[in-house]
């Protein structure tokens, strides 16, 4: 049986004390205790909530992490530095960072591994863009990036991590895939794995729907065989909406 996840990706929002705010509150509220529960918040958030949220059910992520442990990168933040902060996930290749700051299958993949040798679970971000949908190469599209996130990790590694299946053309835009559309290419990227690694692997690894995920919408993607959850943005960003998501699942 897998885990249900369901994962607030914050993005570029919310300062300290509104991070404070936003935590103080869910800790208040009585939550469902099957499903998994993660904020990916702003990294200069981070400390604040680890202190926060230690002790609950709640678990910390980050948006993004560089794959070595320290060197001369300005401006970036390595695993290492997540791990000392309670950080337990690490989303990875977001389409945002693919499109606007360079991301490429090649350094997903790197980050990937470096994320994994320090003990931070990945979130690892696939999807198609609104041409490649219409061109038909979902299926393709998501397999390269499938495969070439996981390549050369062991099954265990793979078991470990979560993917999450975001169309781009259904980020932020209030257009989501139906359930049925999105359930087909989450079993895809499942046989994908399963020939990547094997049927066992496959079968554990989590896989999130993303993409105009709501509080009234979730239940139906989560009803599907093969979605294990949702990576949330928009909906997410209110206490209202967060408590909403993790009840509907
Ligand atoms: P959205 O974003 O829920 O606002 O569509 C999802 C995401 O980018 O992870």
């Amino acid at each position: 049986m897998r885990q249900r996840i369901i994962a607030g990706n914050w993005k570029m929002y919310k300062t300290i004390a509104e991070a404070e705010q936003f935590a103080n509150a869910v800790k208040q509220a009585e939550l469902s205790a099957t499903v998994e529960k993660v904020i990916c918040a702003p990294f200069t958030a981070l400390s604040a909530l680890s202190a926060i949220l230690k002790g609950t059910e709640i678990k910390l992520g980050a948006q993004n992490v560089h794959f070595a442990e320290e060197g001369a990168y300005t401006g970036e933040i390595s695993p290492l530095m997540l791990k000392e902060l309670g950080v337990d996930y690490v989303i990875i290749g977001h389409s945002e960072r693919r499109q606007y700051f360079n991301e490429t299958d090649e350094t997903v993949n790197k980050k990937v591994k470096a994320a994994l040798q320090h003990g931070l679970k990945p979130i690892i971000c696939v999807g198609e863009t609104l041409a490649e949908y219409e061109a038909n190469e979902t299926e393709a599209v998501v397999r390269r990036q499938t495969e070439a996130a996981l390549q050369g990790l062991s099954a265990e590694q793979v078991s470990v991590s979560v993917i999450a299946y975001e169309p781009v053309w259904a980020i932020g835009t209030g257009k989501s895939s139906t359930a049925e559309n999105a359930n087909q290419t989450i079993a895809y990227i499942r046989h994908v794995i399963a020939s990547q690694f094997d049927q066992d692997t496959a079968n554990a690894v989590r896989i999130q729907y993303g993409g105009s995920v709501k509080p009234d919408n979730v239940a139906g993607f989560l009803q599907q065989s093969d979605i294990d959850g949702a990576l949330v943005g928009g909906a997410s960003l209110t206490v209202e909406g967060y408590l909403g998501l993790i009840a509907g699942a």
